[in-house]
């Protein structure tokens, strides 16, 4: 998510700062493990607009808030999540776990991305973006298992309440006659506490939203935005939590804890399946987003010397291969040339990239045809809009 990028750009922008110093050793053991999820498909754009960003905005305020948000994030994730176990709410922990989906991905993102911008190698020649997503991979994974055992556990705890009530009772034992699995009912405990905590996450929540949409306004920054309205997600989710844990109280409804709790819980598997989607398409070398092959169309058209045209762009945020249709009357000498020059102008208008290759094809050969089936002529005309 953005809070994310605003922690990357924030490690490689300062590197001298203390905290930044000497974590490559760390991410480089690390970066396969874990590293982030993300909410949303569009990072690839994310991480471009963020970047151009900012080259524009002095961004002291912005990574100010953004440790803020992190901070919080961990706070609220440790006290939800302990509250959750220690008072046997179900609702609390599914929301802890959601937060510590966001709080593990920014801290690792820390650790990680000095790493994976590193400059290419022989051994990595297109450099290390992949690496990156397979640790959002390893994340979305753990997010998936935690959601599931949540979401078990709820399901275990709402038909161990449902059982112990006299008139449910009578209604299950006709209806699961033959089996009987041994299900403790845990009812919450200290109400108070888990009630402010709840409400504690709801205020700080909604406070995050308010200070970081007035930032982005005040900024015009899209990045800044996406990362407010994530914290009014997160603090709607600290609403349903909170109106469950008062309606268990008022109404003396214990089963109402695990039914929010299954319910919140689904929503975090929800996240964790479109973020391993995300990045299982991303391993696979799906095709780089729109913004990245319309940036790359629009380089290779502003280049005035002679008509060029974009047969393929193959690759990630990170590094991409470019085939170029070049007029058959230049020589050779002049089609590298051009190649080189859109090579750097292609590196300057993507900030993200790392690598880049450019090559010069003339039509009628074989690699021109292969280009031009996986990308019918059609289809290019549709991505100008
Ligand atoms: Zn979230």
């Amino acid at each position: 998510m953005s809070v994310r990028l605003l922690l990357r750009e924030f490690v490689i922008a300062k590197p001298q700062r203390p905290f930044a110093l000497g974590l490559r050793d760390f991410s480089t053991r690390n970066c396969l493990s874990h590293a982030h999820h993300d909410h949303s498909h569009g990072e690839e754009e994310e991480s471009i607009l963020f970047a151009e960003t900012l080259k524009k905005n002095p961004r002291s305020e912005e990574v100010r808030l953004t440790w803020l948000g992190l901070y919080s994030n961990v706070a609220l994730a440790i006290g939800k999540g302990l509250g959750g176990i220690l008072f046997h709410s179900n609702v609390l922990m599914a929301d802890a776990a959601h937060q510590l989906g966001d709080t593990l991905s920014d801290i690792v993102t820390l650790f990680s991305l000095r790493f994976c911008r590193k400059k290419p190698t022989k051994r990595f020649p297109l450099g290390f973006g992949k690496f990156e997503m397979l640790g959002s991979l390893g994340v979305s994974g753990m997010l998936l298992g935690t959601a599931s055992i949540i979401a078990l556990s709820s399901v275990n705890n709402l038909y161990a309440q449902l059982s112990t009530n006299p008139v449910v009772t009578e209604n299950l034992h006709l209806l699961t006659d033959a089996h009987s699995h041994s299900h403790t009912a845990s009812v919450m405990t200290h109400p108070v506490l888990t009630v402010s905590l709840a409400f504690a996450s709801v205020v700080v929540k909604e406070w995050l939203f308010q200070k970081t949409s007035k930032l982005a306004k005040k900024t015009e920054s899209n990045v800044l935005a996406a990362n407010a309205w994530h914290h009014r997600a997160d603090a709607m989710t600290s609403v349903v939590a909170l109106i469950t844990l008062v309606g268990t109280q008022i109404c003396h409804a214990p089963w109402l804890d695990p039914a929010a709790g299954c319910l919140v819980s689904l929503f975090v598997f929800k996240a964790g399946l479109a973020s391993t989607k995300n990045a299982t398409a991303r391993l696979l070398d799906c095709a780089p987003s729109e913004v990245v092959q319309g940036k790359v169309r629009s380089c290779v058209q502003a280049y005035d010397k002679f008509p060029c045209t974009v047969l393929a762009v193959t690759g990630n945020a990170y590094g991409v291969h470019v085939s170029v249709n070049v007029p058959s009357n230049i020589d050779f000498t002049e089609a590298c040339q051009t190649a080189d020059q859109l090579r750097q102008n292609i590196l300057s208008a993507i900030p993200t990239l790392v690598a880049c290759q450019v090559t010069p094809l003339v039509e009628g050969c074989k690699q021109y045809e292969h280009w031009k089936d996986v990308f019918p002529p059609e289809e290019e005309h549709s991505h100008h809009h």
